[in-house]
């Protein structure tokens, strides 16, 4: 007689459980969740966040650029929906965008050529760093545990002034340096800062009276660090052994 088996369930994916986990604590916090578009034009892409015409970001070592259609591109960030989202909506407002993005580079243990990212936008009156960084810390303190220590850190990106780097104390070593946080005590964890008033003006919003924030952080680097897996690909692989663990 043949012994009856139970049957096999699925499993949700390690990416989309974080994806979930993630937009629903914005949600909770009265954001929108928006959907851009994959492929998207050079000027939502760059020229409308303020990427210099000459930046390396641009090149074809770096961005996925349409054969048959010239000017269009495989997004390189979730950002390229802001500026078309600014133009259809009145402040105040918030909202996250969850979403694929392409890089043309090398694939190893951290990069892969698609990868998802969340990207959040607020804008409103008088917002400041103050509340972009209440803001991040209460989302890492719901998403890794109480205990999350976060500093920000000044650096560059043309679609933000200022922006900052966020980091969290390395979960490891509790900030003593170990082989995770390259004996730093810190691991980077997201890219955020307040909107450029170029960026507010290419979506029709008048700088002098509005202000904002954005941030952006790679999903893939959330799942990495909240499960311990080391190898990004693990999650492209469609490799059970994974999945069934979720
Ligand atoms: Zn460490």
């Amino acid at each position: 007689m043949m012994e009856l088996k139970q049957e096999e369930k699925g499993h949700m994916h390690p990416l989309t459980i974080i994806t979930r986990h993630v937009v629903g604590i914005f949600t909770d916090m009265g954001y929108e969740v928006a959907l851009g578009p994959e492929i998207e034009t050079e000027y939502n892409n760059f020229d409308a966040l303020n990427v210099p015409k000459d930046h390396p970001a641009r090149d074809m070592q770096d961005t996925f650029w349409l054969k048959d259609r010239p000017g269009e591109l495989l997004r390189t960030h979730v950002s390229a929906h802001q500026v078309p989202y600014m133009k259809e909506h009145t402040p105040p407002f918030k909202m996250v965008s969850p979403g694929r993005v392409f890089r043309y580079e090398a694939t190893d243990a951290t990069h892969e050529v698609q990868f998802h990212y969340i990207e959040g936008l607020l804008v409103g009156e008088k917002i400041s760093l103050a509340h972009l960084k209440g803001t991040l810390e209460y989302f890492l303190k719901k998403l890794f545990g109480d205990d999350v220590i976060m500093r920000f850190r000044p650096a560059y990106f043309p679609f933000v002034e200022p922006g900052v780097e966020v980091d969290m104390r390395c979960f490891k070593c509790g900030g003593s340096g170990c082989s995770s946080c390259k004996n730093s005590g810190w691991i980077e964890i997201l890219g955020a800062g307040l909107v450029h008033p170029n960026v507010l003006t290419n979506g029709g919003i008048d700088p002098k009276k509005w202000s904002g924030f954005a941030f952006g952080m790679g999903v893939d680097r959330l799942a990495m660090l909240k499960w311990g897996v080391d190898d990004v690909r693990l999650f492209y692989s469609g490799d059970l052994r994974l999945v069934n663990q979720f």
